[in-house]
């Protein structure tokens, strides 16, 4: 049988949609991250508690010794806990030197959330600054500014077959974030429902000056806390879409884009 060239599917698979504290530790939704499949390139953002037990649940399943690269967009324990068992798993339980690993310097330092345990099983470490391009054979990824959260935080800008596609990270409101992320499609971590000023972190309103001004494709919400949980994600989602005439909707555990 002749090889015939097969285009590869990109997409982003949503393994964990559980934002901030209390959704993460019932369990509510699930906390595992999101796992990037681009340009023959397997990435994982934010492997938060479970992230490998998600890998190993999805259908089909996803193999994290099939990991090219693990990027921390910052080092909460909702969006890290499960970095060391990850990259045990990229480099095949620490025997294959392979994968690179992208985090804030702060994920290094003092009380370390990266063990040195697993420093020399990657390839390498790359320390995330703002506003910095990145890549990973032919995928590449740029850091947006950084986000005024209580540790060093950048969210990530990339492309997925024709489509630009940020992820907006956790942080307080502020307007640079506009122009930060003008991309077809923004995926926002949105913890709370109401706003609760001097907690640095977005709400619904938020949520929707973001997609009023950046006027995006399409925006999907995620990170839900308890607030967004008991509002109901898909009906907030809905009832945005038809205020702004935008392309709304609210990431479940599991769901998949493909390009
Ligand atoms: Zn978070
Ligand atoms: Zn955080």
């Amino acid at each position: 049988m002749p090889k015939t060239k097969q285009k590869l599917t990109e997409f982003i698979k949503f393994l964990g949609t559980a934002g901030a504290r209390f959704v993460m530790i019932k369990q509510l939704r699930a906390s595992g991250g999101l796992w990037i499949s681009a340009q023959g390139k397997n990435i994982l953002v934010d492997p938060g508690p479970g992230s490998i037990v998600r890998c190993a649940s999805s259908r089909p399943k996803l193999d994290p010794t099939s990991l090219d690269a693990i990027i921390l967009t910052h080092r909460h324990l909702d969006h890290a806990n499960d970095i060391n068992v990850m990259i045990e798993a990229m480099t095949e339980g620490g025997f294959k030197k392979k994968g690179i690993v992208f985090c804030p310097k702060d994920a290094l330092e003092e009380d370390p959330i990266i063990l040195k345990h697993v420093y020399n099983f990657p390839e390498r470490f790359e320390v995330l600054k703002e506003k910095s391009k990145y890549r990973v054979g032919d995928f590449e990824f740029e850091t947006g500014i950084r986000h005024i959260h209580p540790c060093e935080t950048y969210g990530l800008k990339f492309k997925l077959g024709d489509r630009s596609i940020s992820f907006i990270a956790d942080t307080k409101y502020f307007k640079e974030l506009i122009d930060c992320y003008k991309t077809d499609i923004i995926i926002i971590c949105v913890v709370f429902f109401e706003p609760r000023p001097g907690i640095d972190h977005l709400c619904l309103l938020d949520a929707q000056e973001l997609i009023t001004a950046i006027n995006p494709k399409q925006a999907i919400l995620t990170h839900f806390g308890m607030t967004m949980l008991k509002s109901k994600p898909h009906i907030q989602a809905e009832e945005l879409k038809k205020r702004l005439g935008i392309d709304v909707v609210a990431a479940y555990d599991g769901m998949t884009l493909e390009f």
